[in-house]
């Protein structure tokens, strides 16, 4: 025990509220007349919070934190709201996710009318020949019942080539003048690994391309991002995430240009979230060389784990299964590494401190993930390499005995059950009281997080609570009602959870004294709300380091 905690404990008994042991350190804010959820389980609720610089200063009761104010202190009355600890979104994509928010169009619509309005605006404002891009296309949720075709692009935008991406990131769609720059016709043939779909009568392209085909549209379409580009991408991302009350989030598949946007938007003042870079597998060497590893950097940008890719995707219906996909008998999904190549890259990591993240979201994918840990561990055992499971979304108990023996972590999909409930049909009722399994995971011990998978899922903390807590979609139907949590498990899961993923559980993560000062104002307290209205409590304000991030 240092001095400074038995200092701070001594101080906490005898004043019933905490106080950081730096006698000189004034509070320049203290928020008062709050409804406070700490997640400290020495003090779950307070009143106040008293801030200095970009950290809990002391946490209470009113009259003892407002005792702290000086003549200069800011004082905001919170009105009697409610404040959580920041969300930390544990498994994202935003840094990529802000490229595509800056240069496409976002056809999370409802209708192929509605994106097909949305395109031609974007053609009438963009010079004839270049092309038009979208993302966030989601056939399951138009109102028409069937997916975008050639001739829906064409009627909408003939003069430009026009390249749509599905939400779940696998499959593309694209008009005629698009396929011609592509160099596909109704003669290429589909390349190993992909497929172009085509119009039985013709042969011609139909408009939707799967996994390696997307590589010809790649080749074709300019990769003209500026590091200013990369910049304001993260910039514009950061902004969207801390208006819903997210204050940290994990890059789940970055790069050095990520890492360097982060720097940069840290830089300009524009980052408004605390980034924890993943960098994937294929920059682990130049990594190694330069001396980094896993932990390096601030509180805002830190270097994360290496990511790894075991199997498919959930949304995509590719994730590799034990039993196949309903009514497809023959379908088990793809793994996509080897458990060979899973094991050299993770050993590579391994030895050279790096924590590891491996996309594993079927049973098996997850078995053969877990098998290249436990051997990694049993010939090199290191003190708490916090072994991370992406995804991790079906489980049994075998496997989560060798998660909890094994201390790893997993990242389930927070929203997917609410939002994505049409896809979940493919899974079958047994399988999905196994699927996002958080009670599972808490019941086991195991310090599941909230992770949203943006762009393919939502990233809103109050969506992942009334998923979580209800396992209902938006119409009502339930899936996997064996998984239910509590809303307290539901914050806990999205906030000191998510801390000790990225090791930093003693940094973020609650509202404690000498923590960070990372805090949602919420309009109304989620534990006295219906579970079926959770995703409708407004954020008013979100604040990380002791800056207001979004105000509303
Ligand atoms: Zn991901």
């Amino acid at each position: 025990m240092t001095n400074g905690t038995s200092r701070r404990e001594f101080l906490g008994t005898l004043a019933a509220f905490s106080l950081f042991p730096l006698e000189q350190e004034k509070p320049e804010l203290i928020l008062y007349n709050g409804n406070i959820l700490t997640v400290s389980d020495k003090e779950p609720r307070a009143q106040a919070v008293a801030i200095s610089r970009d950290r809990f200063l002391a946490v209470g009761i009113d009259s003892d934190v407002l005792n702290l104010a000086s003549a200069s202190v800011r004082k905001v009355d919170l009105g009697g709201k409610t404040v959580t600890p920041g969300f930390i979104d544990a498994h994202s994509h935003p840094a990529e996710a802000g490229l595509m928010h800056l240069r496409m169009v976002d056809c999370d619509l409802r209708s192929i009318s509605a994106i097909q309005a949305a395109l031609r605006e974007r053609a009438s404002k963009t010079p004839a020949g270049e092309w038009i891009l979208g993302f966030k296309y989601d056939d399951t949720k138009t109102e028409e019942g069937r997916p975008l075709t050639v001739a829906d692009l064409d009627a909408a935008v003939p003069d430009h080539p026009v390249h749509i991406q599905h939400r779940g990131g696998h499959t593309t769609y694209s008009n005629s003048l698009a396929f011609r720059k592509a160099g596909i016709d109704e003669k290429t043939l589909d390349p190993p690994g992909g497929k172009i779909d085509r119009d039985p009568a013709t042969g011609k392209p139909s408009g939707r391309v799967a996994e390696s085909a997307n590589a010809l549209f790649e080749k074709a379409i300019p990769q003209n991002f500026t590091r200013d580009d990369h910049r304001e991408g993260v910039k514009l991302i950061s902004k969207m995430m801390a208006r819903t009350g997210i204050t940290s989030a994990t890059e789940a598949q970055g790069s050095p240009t990520d890492l360097r946007a982060y720097q940069d938007a840290r830089d300009s003042g524009d980052l408004l979230h605390r980034a924890y870079c993943f960098i994937n597998f294929h920059y682990l060497d130049a990594m190694i060389a330069a001396g980094n590893r896993t932990g390096l950097g601030d509180d805002w940008v830190r270097v994360g784990a290496v990511k790894l890719v075991c199997d498919g995707s959930i949304s995509e219906r590719t994730a590799r299964l034990s039993t196949p996909y309903e009514g497809r008998p023959n379908d088990f999904g793809i793994l996509v590494m080897t458990e060979e190549e899973l094991y050299m890259h993770g050993r590579k990591a391994h030895l050279a401190g790096w924590q590891i993240g491996t996309h594993a979201n079927g049973d098996v994918g997850i078995d053969t993930t877990l098998r290249v840990y436990e051997r990694l561990q049993k010939e090199s055992p290191r003190r708490d390499p916090r072994f991370r499971l992406e995804h991790c979304t079906l489980i049994n108990d075998g496997l989560i005995a060798r998660m909890k023996a094994l201390g790893a972590i997993p990242t389930p999909f927070s929203t997917y059950v609410y939002y994505h409930g049409e896809k979940m049909r493919y899974y079958g009722v047994d399988r999905l009281n196994h699927m996002f399994a958080l009670r599972s995971f808490l019941d086991a011990g195991i310090r599941a997080t909230q992770a949203s998978d943006y762009p393919p899922g939502e990233f809103i903390p109050m969506m992942a609570l009334q998923s979580e807590v209800t396992r209902t979609d938006t119409k009502g139907n339930v899936w996997g009602p064996a998984q239910r949590i509590t809303v307290e498990e539901a914050i806990r899961v999205g906030t000191i959870n998510g801390a000790y993923a990225s090791y930093e559980e003693n940094l973020k993560g609650s509202i404690e004294v000498g923590k960070l000062a990372d805090l949602v104002v919420l309009g109304r307290d989620p534990l006295k709300e219906n579970p079926s209205t959770l995703v409708n409590i407004p954020v008013e304000r979100t604040m990380a380091g002791g800056r207001w991030t979004y105000e509303s």
